[in-house]
This record gives C-alpha cells, sequence and structure tokens, in this order.
C-alpha cells in the first residue's frame, strides 16, 4: 500500500500550569514552553514526532492522533530533552508504535532520566509519567512510511548535544526538534559547555542545506506558520542578538529584560530567564561546577 503523497499536522501541547510556580525578575509565574509534535501521514500509516512530557499532555495528544485514524508506526525524539520525550512510552504503548532515535539521542535522553529528580521532577512534581528508554536506532538513519522515505539527519550541538532531525525529502518538510525554533525564546543555557553558539549556526546550515519550505519547530507559537525561510533567518538572528547583548549586558536580569524588549510577543520568558542564568552564572562563577549552574539556572 502506498500513498501517492504525505501529508503532516502538527498538534501543539501547552506548557504545564503550576499553581506555586516561582516567580521571573518581571513578576511574572514561571512556565515551559509549548512543545509541537507532529503526524506525518499517508493513507493508514503515521509517524508521530516528540511526544511532549506530562500525563496530561500525553492524553491530550493521543486523543489528537487517535482522531486521525491511522496506524502509528514509529514515534520519533529528535533529541534527548526530557520535555519532547518522556511520554513517549504512555504514547508508544497506547498506539502500539515504536520509538526511534539515534544512538547519540538515545545516550542524552537516558542523561535525562538521570537528572528527572534533579531537575524535572522537582519542576513539574507528580505531573511526569515514568519515563523508560525505549528508543532503538534505525539502520542508515532512514526509514520508510507507505514507500515515502524519512531520513535522520544528525546536527550535532543546538541546544544541547547530539540533536537531530526529520527530513521528509517528498513534501519538503523538516521536523527541526530545536534546531529552529518560531516564536519562543530559544534555551542557550547548553552553550557554555561547548564554548559558545557557533557549533547551534553550524547545525542550522545542515539544516538550511536540505532547502525544506517547511519547517516544524519544537517550540513554537502556534499562530505562526511554517516558512522554512522565515523560521531559520529568525533562529539565526536570535542566536546573534544574544551574542551582541553578552557583550553589552552586564547582569542576566538586564540580558533577560533586553531580550524581552527585542522579542515581546515571544513564549516562554522561564527558558529566557534560565538561559540569562546559565550563562551569566558561568562567567560569574568560573570555579563551579558548570552543569549545577545549568540545572539551578530552572529551579
Ligand atoms: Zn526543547
Amino acid at each position: 500500500m502506498s500513498a501517492a503523497t504525505l501529508s503532516y499536522e502538527v498538534f501543539v501541547n501547552d506548557p504545564p500550569q503550576k499553581a506555586d510556580a516561582p516567580l521571573l525578575p518581571n513578576g511574572e509565574p514561571k512556565g515551559g514552553s509549548p512543545v509541537a509534535s507532529t503526524l506525518i501521514y499517508g493513507a493508514e500509516d503515521a509517524v508521530l514526532t516528540d511526544p511532549a512530557f506530562t500525563t496530561e499532555q500525553a492524553q491530550a495528544l493521543g486523543d489528537w492522533v487517535a482522531a486521525k485514524d491511522r496506524n502509528i508506526t514509529e514515534i520519533y525524539i529528535t533529541h534527548g530533552h526530557g520535555d519532547h520525550w518522556f511520554a513517549a512510552g504512555v504514547l508508544a504503548e497506547r498506539f502500539g508504535a515504536r520509538v526511534i532515535a539515534t544512538a547519540g539521542s538515545i545516550e542524552q535522553m537516558h542523561a535525562n532520566v538521570a537528572a528527572r529528580p534533579l531537575l524535572w521532577d522537582k519542576a513539574y512534581a507528580g505531573l511526569i509519567p515514568p519515563s523508560p528508554v525505549t528508543a532503538e536506532t534505525v539502520p542508515g538513519n532512514r526509514f520508510t512510511l507507505e514507500g515515502h522515505e524519512l531520513v535522520i539527519v544528525e546536527v550535532g550541538h543546538s541546544d544541547t548535544d547530539d540533536t537531530t532531525v526529520l527530513h521528509i525529502p517528498d513534501i519538503e518538510l523538516v521536523v527541526s526538534g530545536d534546531v529552529i525554533y518560531n516564536g519562543a525564546h530559544l534555551y542557550l543555557g547548553e552553550s557554555v559547555l561547548v564554548g559558545g553558539l557557533d557549533p547551534w549556526r553550524s547545525a542550522i546550515d545542515t539544516v538550511a542545506a536540505l532547502e525544506p519550505r517547511h519547517i516544524v519547530c519544537g517550540h513554537q507559537n502556534k499562530r505562526n506558520d511554517d516558512d522554512a525561510d522565515r523560521t531559520i533567518a529568525e533562529t539565526r538572528q536570535y542566536l546573534d542578538y544574544a551574542d551582541e547583548l553578552l557583550q553589552t549586558e552586564p547582569t542576566a536580569v538586564a540580558f533577560f529584560n533586553a531580550m524581552i524588549e527585542r522579542y515581546p510577543d515571544h513564549l516562554a520568558r522561564t527558558v529566557l530567564w534560565a538561559s540569562a542564568n546559565a550563562l551569566y552564572g558561568v562567567r560569574n562563577h568560573p570555579d563551579e561546577e558548570v552543569r549545577e549552574i545549568i540545572l539551578a539556572g530552572w529551579l
């Protein structure tokens, strides 16, 4: 059974709300970032990407997927950050799908599970289901959906190590995980582990070379379109502006405020604050453990 063409649709899960959330420097409660899941489908089968992380999100996404009436063959995870996949086991079981990722991402997934008690279960107590790492690799980083090729492209470090995008050449689509963002603040915190933002710029260049028309970003404002040229350009500009501010702004709060002034409509200011804490924390405390500074920036 081979479909003439594939289609895709996107479901954006809003971040979980917390009644007792601590506050950001501007007084608003901490939250998270919306997480986008993509359903790529043919006549009968479908592949789902990055199925978010709380039990509630898994339920909402699962109900949306079920209404599409397709057989879910694979759930693809773009990278190891827990907010993209801690709910994968719940969805895999519901739909009888296998979970796939690269060997590098699988290693990062294990690291994110190890960080649950230090980070995720502190920030989102009781909201995240069990998250065993069941992902497997596929030979040659390729798999098919009704005869159409889905290509896993490893792009190295973007907002974390060992990140990937999923390229579907037949429909000129890239599912970009956290390599390209769309209307939400980028997470820059882990750039302190790799000497700055240039590895991320290289990752963007790799995506641009695929010449997609459409990009579904892992974090996006659901009101935005998925134009590839715009989202690539805006992600590059954000990185450049962050580098500028790192030269001119003396403190994390000043960096935070300047970014909000430049990007007043961007979602996920909690992510911006975590970035600022990591960037300035490492600068101001060169003798402290970098990974502890990064984690503390979220709490
Ligand atoms: Zn992310």
